[in-house]
């Protein structure tokens, strides 16, 4: 997606050049957000964030 870039900036943390994962309280829901055609690395490593939160 084309804003990919804007809204990883606006998420609390976990910037990468590629992708973000936005975890949202309200909803229970994780959002991972990524240029199209990540690579799956990129993507397990959003994922990693869903679940382990900031593992960096
Ligand atoms: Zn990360």
């Amino acid at each position: 997606m084309a804003n990919s870039r804007l809204l990883c900036d606006l998420s609390t943390g976990a910037r990468m050049s590629q992708a973000c994962a936005v975890w949202n309280v309200k909803t229970n829901v994780c959002t991972i957000i990524t240029e199209p055609h990540a690579p799956y690395e990129v993507l397990g490593h959003e994922v990693r964030h869903c679940f382990e939160g900031h593992f960096h």
